[in-house]
């Protein structure tokens, strides 16, 4: 059996997403900014119509307020450099938190050497940001808070309508990385209350390589791509209307079974979870529990052992996993966020993130639930730490 359950990394393309991205590389493959011939014409009209589809699916007011990117690492960096930039004369302070993906977190830092001010806020032990706490942070010289919908690797789902009511209180722009909520609960950007929201296909089984940052109209924001007039000017490039095609169909298709899907994946997510729970000792669930859990994510530290390790006998087995051990994380010090939720650095490096999707099937479950503990047991089985401590007992 070959199970896939890193979904959080990455999603399998739908066939009716290729399907829906097909006709864009052989019928309609005229440039949308060519107007003077029909097949020109026709790209554009077709780019109006997947970003009037996109918008409609987020809750946005006008399809104006969807610009395209070519990922969610690019969204999120424009959002909070090109805030930043737009709004330098009002103030320089910008307000984030420690669990943030890299993709902000390195924007902010980027930003430190030229002459901003970062707070990096810290969570709870189940990785929630305090509304109040984002409060005590605003100063007068704050003109950005961006703070996550839903944390990639332990699933906490963020008070973002909170948050962002305390940002509007304090006439602060407010954005989200919702690149991994989409299509894993309901995002409606006039709900939340967001002035800017990144969104990347690859996460809800679109394609690599395309995303779209939702600005409100009025949001003060620099341009990103300086070229020529796409994306009304802000982001130059000719539009990749394929992979936008992908985003609109795979985004169509979530919102469409969002309630079947999410339930699908609360289900298999909770199985997961009370089966290891059942199986092995010794371990810890990072993240909260329920509601406020992202309904694709699981994530446990086993203690005496390497996540490394531990993927590579997954691996073995034909089970793709993730972990937020050193290692995986190309440093020294293992996942920035498991570190922010108070683990020590011993339970970081033992990290396991499984992670489903709608297509996971009760076979795969019950696989990975037979193969874990056995993995789980060889491994500690090796360890000089697990030795110590059973010797004790
Ligand atoms: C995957 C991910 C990104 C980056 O998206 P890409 O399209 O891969 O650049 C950003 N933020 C979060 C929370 C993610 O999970």
């Amino acid at each position: 059996m070959n199970v896939y359950m890193d979904n959080n990394a990455t999603t399998q393309v739908k066939p009716e997403v290729v399907e829906a991205m097909k006709p864009y590389f052989t019928e309609i493959y005229g440039n949308a900014s060519s107007k003077f011939y029909s097949i020109g014409r026709r790209a554009e009209q077709e780019l109006a119509r997947l970003r009037e589809s996109v918008a409609k699916n987020i809750g946005a007011d006008k399809a104006n307020e969807v610009y395209f990117t070519a990922s969610g690492c690019e969204a999120d960096n424009w959002a909070i450099k090109g805030a930043a930039l737009a709004n330098k004369s009002r103030g320089n302070h910008i307000i984030t938190s420690k669990i943030e993906h890299h993709a902000v977190l390195n924007t902010c830092e980027y930003l430190e050497k030229h002459g901003f001010e970062v707070t990096y806020l810290d969570v709870d032990e189940s990785g929630f940001v305090s509304p109040e706490a984002v409060e005590a942070a605003i100063k007068d010289s704050t003109v950005l808070i961006s703070i996550m919908t839903a944390n990639n690797e332990i699933g906490t789902i963020e008070p973002i309508k909170q948050i962002a009511e305390v940002a509007k209180k304090h006439k602060v722009l407010f954005h989200t990385d919702a690149v991994q909520a989409m299509g894993h609960m309901k995002i409606d950007v006039k709900e939340l209350g967001v002035d800017m929201l990144s969104l990347s296909a690859h996460k809800f089984h679109g394609p690599k390589g395309v995303g779209a940052l939702y600005i409100r109209n009025g949001v003060r924001i620099d341009n990103l791509i300086h070229g020529g007039g796409q994306e009304r000017g802000k982001r130059a490039a000719t539009e990749n209307l394929a992979g936008i095609a992908g985003l609109a169909k795979a985004l169509d298709l979530a919102t469409e079974s969002l309630e079947k899907n999410t339930a699908v994946m609360t289900e298999k997510r909770d199985k997961l979870i009370s089966g290891i729970k059942e199986r092995i000792p010794y371990i810890k669930l990072n993240g909260p529990e329920g509601e406020k859990r992202l309904c694709n994510n699981v994530n446990f530290s086993f203690r005496y052992i390497e996540g490394e390790s531990i993927l590579m006998m997954l691996d073995m087995y034909n089970i793709a996993a993730s972990t937020g051990s050193a290692c995986a994380s190309g440093s020294l010090d293992p996942s920035h966020v498991l570190l922010a939720i108070g683990l020590p650095h011993e339970i970081a490096h033992g990290s396991l993130r499984l992670s489903v999707s709608e297509d996971t099937t009760d076979e795969e479950i019950e696989y990975v639930l037979d193969v874990l503990p056995q993995v789980i047991q060889r491994l500690r089985d090796m360890s000089p730490l697990y030795e110590e401590v059973k010797n004790k007992v």
